[in-house]
């Protein structure tokens, strides 16, 4: 058999496994086959009760990605709003109609407790601030979501974790990207072995932070609200990729920074910090996040067959898939979905069905611990076990 035949056999081999039919082909088995949100059983919610969120925070990601997307959400509605600014609470309050009895500033917040259109507290406010919110909004009754990072210390993490538990209420981290088409159509596929036995991953999440341009940015470059630089806010991708396209929990990491400290932006936090974790199969992830770049949003898994590339891979609307072997590229037909609303149902599906969430409390304490290890690692300039 001629060479060329062979690889034409190969390639048709990988498609059929890969589930595809052409070099640039339709939707595949794995993506096909998950539900929108990742739950087993469909939600049979027959009495059609929406559940009711308080959003805490009304920023940009509140304003322009969470709020617009209860509108697609199939399980949950917005009650009330809790935000240290009356003018623009009311305006909002108004353009989603939420009850004037509804909208708490951050002193009276507490009082939510009496509000029983109020089932989950989502706390959109800067990380320094999730800790003392995730566990007044427990101690008021509620269940929480909370955004990523979970808290900007392993500490805090665990009063969230203990402060839900005493309460009896469940604890989301908002990792968007575990809701999202895409990244669970790569799950799958590496889980399949579409790919062989996996090697390596490699992911990078950067962009350029501009506090004087963007006020979302200002909270960024102060470590007591941000934690940390661009590790914290976006390196996490990366970090949560590895882990996630793996399956496993890394076991050594190392890492080194760069940051150039006369730079006003970068008085308090990191700029780049490039990372390596150790998984207990041997797979090795090489990740890298930066405040200083053009936005990149890309991750990487290699195969001993193929290799799987999504860039962008965290988007909020624009995702792309491309599988590549020996034999050449081919793009998988994934259908964007709107993670926002996944992430919003799977929370309330938790709440409707007393199940724990697929990415609790303790999947965000095991990044900020990693995140520990990789800030001490690139302090000491050695690797570190954890
Ligand atoms: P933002 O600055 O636009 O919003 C923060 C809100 O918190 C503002 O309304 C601000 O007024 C309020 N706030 C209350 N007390 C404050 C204080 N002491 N200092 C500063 N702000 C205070 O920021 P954002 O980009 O909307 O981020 C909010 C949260 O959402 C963060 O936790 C961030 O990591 C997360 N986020 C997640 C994603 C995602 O894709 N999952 C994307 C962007 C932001």
């Amino acid at each position: 058999m001629s060479t060329k035949s062979n690889s034409t056999d190969s390639r048709r081999q990988f498609m059929r496994k890969a589930g595809l039919t052409a070099a640039v082909a339709t939707i595949a088995g794995p993506a096909a086959a998950l539900p929108f949100a990742d739950t087993d059983s469909p939600l049979q919610n027959d009495d059609q009760r929406k559940v009711g969120f308080a959003i805490v925070g009304l920023g940009k990601y509140a304003q322009e990605q969470m709020m617009p997307a209860f509108k697609e959400s199939k399980h949950a509605k917005i009650t009330a709003l809790v935000s240290g600014s009356p003018e623009k609470m009311q305006q909002l309050a108004k353009q989603y109609s939420v009850d004037a009895k509804s909208c708490y500033s951050y002193q009276n917040f507490d009082s939510i407790k009496d509000n029983p259109a109020v089932d989950v507290v989502y706390i959109v406010l800067p990380p320094g601030l999730h800790a003392e919110y995730v566990v007044r909004a427990a101690q008021a009754g509620k269940h929480v979501l909370t955004e990523k990072p979970m808290a900007t210390s392993v500490a805090d993490c665990q009063r969230m974790i203990d402060a839900c538990r005493k309460a009896g209420k469940q604890l989301m981290v908002a990792y968007r990207a575990q809701y999202e088409p895409f990244n669970l159509d790569a799950i799958a596929r590496i889980k399949n072995g579409e790919l062989g036995k996996l090697r390596y991953v490699t992911s990078d999440h950067g962009r350029q932070v501009e506090p004087s341009k963007d006020k979302a940015d200002e909270w960024r470059v102060v470590k007591k609200l941000a934690g940390g630089g661009s590790l914290m806010d976006i390196g996490i991708y990366s970090l949560n990729a590895a882990r996630y396209l793996t399956g496993e929990e890394p076991v050594e990491v190392m890492a080194m920074e760069s940051t150039d400290r006369t730079d006003p932006r970068f008085k308090e936090v990191e700029d780049q910090i490039h990372f390596t974790l150790r998984f207990p199969s041997g797979v090795l992830a090489t990740c890298t996040s930066a405040y200083s770049i053009e936005t990149v949003k890309r991750l990487r898994a290699f195969g001993e067959k193929a290799y799987l590339d999504l860039d962008p891979a965290t988007d909020y609307y624009k995702h792309n898939m491309t599988i590549g072997t020996a034999e050449g590229e081919m793009k998988p037909a994934v259908k964007e979905g709107n993670q926002f609303a996944a992430e919003l149902d799977h929370m309330a599906e938790c709440v409707l069905q007393n199940k724990t969430p697929k990415t609790p409390g303790e999947e965000g304490l095991r990044d900020i611990k990693l995140i520990m290890a990789l800030y001490e690692s690139a302090k000491k300039g050695k690797p570190v076990k954890v």
